[in-house]
């Protein structure tokens, strides 16, 4: 979620030629046999508005059931978002509303969704031809600082955590708030081990760089960056250093590539931090004028990035940096540790990317690239199945009492 340089109906309308938009046979019946797994949409948001429907083609937004089908997009972690400043029992309510929104969206398209909680459970929906709905929480201040909330919400079906969102929570500091923790505090750590217990998957992304080290060092299981990308190619504190892909590929962890524009194209972030001062500054501003009205944030945001765009003050980016982003995974820690987390419905798409029905331009990509089938697989997907699975061995074992 970043619901802030973006949003929901933030597409270029600009007409803009962009290279490599076939995609060849081979590319359509490898990606649509494949498991396509995206680790963070915030979609969950548009449930909430009395005229968005799952289940239906939609003029705005980047995700529905149509466009999942014609993207191939067949497993989705549905974020669950609110603020990071709501703390507390009210934070608590606010993200059971959704846990349950998510619910009742995937029993209501039962025909096409089901939820999942295991990596089985994922490869199971494919087999049937469903999409896997999961959920993930964006940020510990959902806890309510509160350690059982992690047993409940893995009981409700949510499969990670990401320790912070924008600010520090009560024990994890983030990437974009001044560090409260030196990482993260003993009760956070308490929390990372609980995550293990339940095979809650423990998320880095939005945490600082501290914060990762932390949890790297305590958690048994490996870890995952649901939505982040990388800080060698694009200078953003949201996106990981090369040593810190590093450490998290050491472990066994996958780093799923955010398309955001301001995080992968640094020609991009300058401009937009020129002209608005930076991620939290721009939310800051937005909020004066619309208050905590989420759909008036994405709507003046999208309006001010297209005017932005006409003028010149912001740069046009290409899709094609997604691939630059997955190729540098690669290229520094092989083909095992990247994985795609879109941030659809909560970022700024890059061109040719307007929405998951054009996911099959990546595979295409790859292709072209020399990558094998196999690699793509896992790209697509079959890295973050695998991350799942071993978290779901750990929880196994610490609960069995052999570990
Ligand atoms: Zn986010």
């Amino acid at each position: 979620m970043l619901r802030s340089v973006c949003l929901l109906a933030c597409l270029s309308l600009e007409v803009f030629t962009v290279a490599g938009d076939s995609v060849s046979d081979q590319a359509k019946k490898l990606h649509f046999s494949s498991i396509v797994l995206d680790t963070h949409d915030d979609t969950t948001q548009n449930f909430f508005d009395k005229d968005f429907d799952l289940g239906k083609r939609n003029a705005t937004g980047h995700v529905d059931i149509p466009r999942m089908r014609e993207g191939g997009m067949n497993a989705i972690f549905f974020s669950i978002w609110i603020d990071g400043r709501i703390m507390g029992p009210l934070a608590i309510q606010k993200a059971l509303d959704q846990i349950d929104a998510v619910r009742q969206n995937v029993k209501l398209h039962s025909k096409d969704m089901v939820l999942a909680r295991t990596a089985d459970d994922v490869r199971r929906a494919h087999e049937q031809g469903k999409i896997a709905a999961l959920m993930g929480i964006e940020g510990g201040h959902m806890l309510g600082n509160d350690i059982r909330m992690v047993r409940i919400y893995s009981d409700l079906g949510v499969r990670y955590l990401t320790l912070s969102h924008f600010y520090n929570d009560e024990w994890a500091d983030s990437s974009t708030d001044k560090p409260a923790h030196n990482g993260l505090t003993d009760y956070g750590k308490e929390i990372v081990r609980e995550m293990n217990r339940t095979g809650m998957l423990v998320d880095i992304s939005h945490v600082s760089d501290k914060t990762f080290y932390d949890a790297l060092e305590v958690s048994k299981a490996p870890l995952i960056a649901s939505h982040s990308s990388c800080r060698a190619l694009c200078n953003h504190v949201r996106d990981m250093t090369d040593d810190m892909i590093k450490a998290l590929a050491a472990k066994g962890g996958v780093i799923q590539i955010n398309y955001e524009k301001s995080f992968i194209d640094q020609a991009y972030k300058n401009a937009s931090d020129k002209l608005s001062g930076g991620v939290v500054a721009l939310v800051d501003q937005l909020k004066k004028k619309c208050g905590d009205d989420e759909a008036c944030i994405g709507k003046t945001m999208a309006e001010q990035e297209k005017q932005a765009i006409a003028e010149g003050k912001l740069p046009h980016v290409s899709w094609e940096r997604i691939i630059d982003h997955i190729d540098h995974v690669v290229k520094l820690v092989g083909p095992d540790h990247v994985g795609l987390g879109s941030d659809f419905d909560g970022a700024s798409m890059p061109e040719g990317m307007e929405d998951c029905s054009k996911l099959p331009k990546i595979t295409e990509a790859l292709l072209r690239k020399g990558y094998s089938e196999d690699d793509i697989r896992k790209i697509l997907g079959g890295n973050t199945l695998r991350v799942m699975a071993a978290a779901e061995q750990v929880s196994r074992e610490l609960n069995s009492g052999t570990n």
